[in-house]
């Protein structure tokens, strides 16, 4: 069995608006038939509205689209985001003048209001459900791709993973990558061979503990596996392992699986919007270059399908090199161009993988262009020589 993605592309045939990705969403939604689904359902739409001066976010034309359409179909609409991001939100374009309902704390002002679900994985015994999420009964997922430093890639299931958690459960998350052992004291007594580790990384992802030089601490967020510092470490002393990086993947699909599963089967849909992707996610602050071409919009009932979908289309694309911050580096040319640069053990695949696992859906897709691009037949051309041409 394989569920439908509805695809809108970035490209058009013609410089009309019809033919334009905020056009193509509102024929997504119609595929969808978000108005039929939503008569009388509390609907939140879960995105990241950014932080700071980043403006690589669903631009709020989209969100406001989305917005429309649920009320036209007789649901009540708002938009919830991680608590300090939905404060200043307007900031960016998102407040309920621009999107036509109201932008809230997902888990509450005070990152307080959240439904606890049992579930150990890791360092994690109980994940800490944003009460805006819970008490919703249906759920748009509009999220936007791009890179992430954690695992490569930040799509469908990032934004509900870390977006729907209260603040300590997305800091538990992120501690998943610590939860296996990798640096091994007693097999380097040697202060000279810790500081030549440390200073072996181009990326500063492994520090000297503050308090204990004897201890040394990854950054896996910095790290792109390049095995510098493997090749000074002395043997046995430190790992630079996948189940560090592989973790917090898994944490991502287990996370997505407990607040989607607050949801009844039917009640959610999932919206990506592949354009503007920078190498790193819109947490940072900031937007830096595109480093792949834009993709375009999908959207679907089906998580795991949706996101494959994306990661298949912009797995196809060139990674603009040109574009990339100086400071980072492409060591490994195999698969995904996320992966090329965030480094192997970060495979954005991971969590699709993961995810159908986890029974939230299946990798096999029928993908359905909602607005084919025509393709535009010519007659050759004649050319006239500048010396033909009237005076
Ligand atoms: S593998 Fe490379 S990037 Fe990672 S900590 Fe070692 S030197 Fe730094």
């Amino acid at each position: 069995m394989s569920s439908t993605v509805f695809f809108g592309s970035p490209r058009q045939a013609r410089l009309e608006a019809r033919e334009t990705l905020p056009a193509k969403l509102d024929l997504i939604l119609e595929r969808l038939e978000l108005r039929e689904r939503v008569k009388d359902e509390t609907v939140v739409i879960k995105m990241h509205t950014g932080t700071k001066i980043g403006y690589s976010t669903v631009h709020p034309v989209f969100v406001r689209k989305v917005v429309q359409a649920i009320k036209e179909g007789g649901g009540r609409p708002y938009v919830a985001d991680v608590t300090w991001d939905a404060k200043g939100a307007e900031e960016r374009g998102y407040s309920s003048e621009t999107l036509g309902c109201p932008v809230y704390a997902a888990a509450g002002p005070d990152d307080r209001y959240f439904y606890e679900h049992e579930r150990p994985f890791k360092n994690i015994k109980k994940w800490q459900v944003a009460g805006m999420i819970q008490d919703a009964t249906f759920l748009v997922n509009l999220a936007h791709a791009k890179g992430h430093p954690s695992c490569g890639y930040g799509g469908v299931f990032k934004n509900l993973a870390l977006g729907c958690m209260a603040g300590p459960t997305r800091s538990a998350m992120h501690d998943t990558m610590h939860f296996d052992r990798y640096w091994f004291a007693d097999k380097c007594p040697d202060e000279a061979a810790r500081k030549a580790i440390v200073a072996s990384c181009p990326h500063s992802a492994i520090v000297e503990d503050k308090d204990n030089s004897r201890e040394l601490h990854l950054h896996p967020e910095e790290c792109n596996q390049c095995g510098r510092c493997l090749t000074v470490a002395p043997p046995g002393s430190l790992k630079i392992d996948k189940v560090n990086f592989h973790a917090f993947q898994e944490a991502l699909a287990i996370s997505t699986s407990l607040s989607l599963g607050t949801f009844a089967p039917g009640k959610a849909v999932h919206i990506i919007i592949a354009n503007q992707m920078t190498p790193v996610c819109d947490c940072f602050g900031f937007t830096s270059m595109p480093i792949l071409p834009d993709a375009g919009i999908f959207g679907g009932d089906d998580i795991v399908a949706v996101e494959q979908a994306v990661l298949d289309a912009t797995g196809r694309l060139r990674l603009i090199e040109e574009n990339l911050p100086t400071t980072m580096e492409v060591h490994t040319r195999e698969g995904h161009p996320l992966r090329w640069l965030h480094g192997p053990y970060k495979d954005p695949y991971l969590v699709v993988d993961y995810g159908e696992k986890l029974g939230l859906g299946t990798r096999k897709y029928e993908l359905v262009d909602v607005l084919p691009v025509e393709k535009i037949e010519r007659a050759p051309i004649t050319y006239i020589t500048a010396g033909t041409l009237p005076s």
